[in-house]
């Protein structure tokens, strides 16, 4: 078994609960309320499943959509702290077995850099998840630009984590088995990062990180096919759109157990550029980590992608 470090493994913070609710709504309530057991379990529960997967070291996330979803701004900022408070306590329980991403309330743009560059200084944080839109703004938003700036200048990985969209598309109506993690999502979030990078964010911040799940959400597909129409359509970059999603995006196994798209994201965007991911507890830990010990690959491709990349990426000791 290859050692791994996964980058988009959830919890919860106490009181989170009436936010993520909305998103099993479809779920089995027995399932969901499994689901939420293994959420606030730092313990026994979490630490099996990390050991039967080859898990090192879990970078913890909240279960979105967390204060994505806070119509207030005040409340988002207080209670954003008071989550990545509540997981530094818990990294310090088991520091050689848990890092974390940053909670962040992105209504107030100044408050979520000052909330990022306070957990990567004093949580030793190593970046930060948003669960895609907030109250139905993206992170290409103009008023974003100072958090990005932060983000630029602290070197944070700034992670993308999907998300339900503001509404339905109409072709996904009268398709329950479409929506969410089926398609919608990677729609929605492959959509959301090519906002950023067709918004110019990576002109303005060079040097910006952005993490995608799900091998990319489909990005490393369709490469060239940006660039053909990015041309056709006049838009205005000073890079082709792939070299901004080679250049400036990483992306995690998360969710995909499958060879065809690994090997593609891998052709796209360089095996450097892949990192693990369990997406505990909503995915098997142990598929994942099987997946990962057995998909033909070199051995020290398999090493990188595994643990090395993250090391490197995340800037671990
Ligand atoms: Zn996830």
């Amino acid at each position: 078994m290859v050692r791994k470090i996964a980058l988009e493994e959830h919890f919860l913070s106490p009181g989170y609960e009436d936010y993520w609710w909305p998103t099993v709504g479809n779920v089995a309530a027995e399932v969901a309320s499994n689901l939420l057991a293994r959420l606030g379990d730092f313990g026994e529960l979490r630490l099996q499943g990390m050991d039967q997967a080859g898990i090192a070291r879990a970078v913890l996330s909240i279960a979105g959509p967390g204060v994505q979803s806070e119509p207030d701004a005040a409340t988002a900022c207080r209670r954003a702290r008071e989550s990545n408070d509540f997981l530094a306590k818990e990294m310090q329980k088991r520091p050689d077995r848990y890092c974390g991403f940053a909670h962040l309330p992105m209504q107030d743009p100044l408050g979520a850099a000052d909330e990022l560059e306070r957990c990567m200084r004093d949580l030793k944080f190593v970046g930060a998840m948003i669960n895609g839109h907030t109250n139905g703004q993206y992170l290409d938003h103009p008023s974003l630009h100072v958090f990005w700036e932060r983000a630029e200048a602290l070197g944070a990985p700034i992670y993308i984590h999907p998300t339900d969209p503001v509404s339905l598309a109409p072709v996904l109506e009268g398709y329950n088995g479409l929506r969410r993690a089926t398609w919608e999502w990677g729609f929605e979030t492959g959509s959301h990062a090519l906002r950023l990078v067709f918004g110019g964010l990576f002109d303005r911040s060079p040097r910006a990180k952005v993490v995608l799940g799900h091998l990319g959400e489909t990005l490393p597909f369709l490469l060239w096919r940006f660039d053909s129409r990015a041309k056709l359509y006049g838009v205005k970059l000073a890079k082709n759109p792939s070299d901004y999603i080679r250049e400036n995006f990483a992306v995690t196994t998360s969710g995909m157990c499958s060879a065809e798209p690994l090997n593609c994201t891998i052709a796209a965007l360089g095996h450097g550029r892949v990192m693990f991911a369990a997406d505990y507890p909503f995915e098997v830990a142990q598929e994942a980590g099987e997946f990962l010990d057995h998909v033909p690959l070199a051995q020290a491709v398999r090493e990188d992608i595994a643990f090395n990349n993250a090391v490197a990426y995340l800037g671990l000791a």
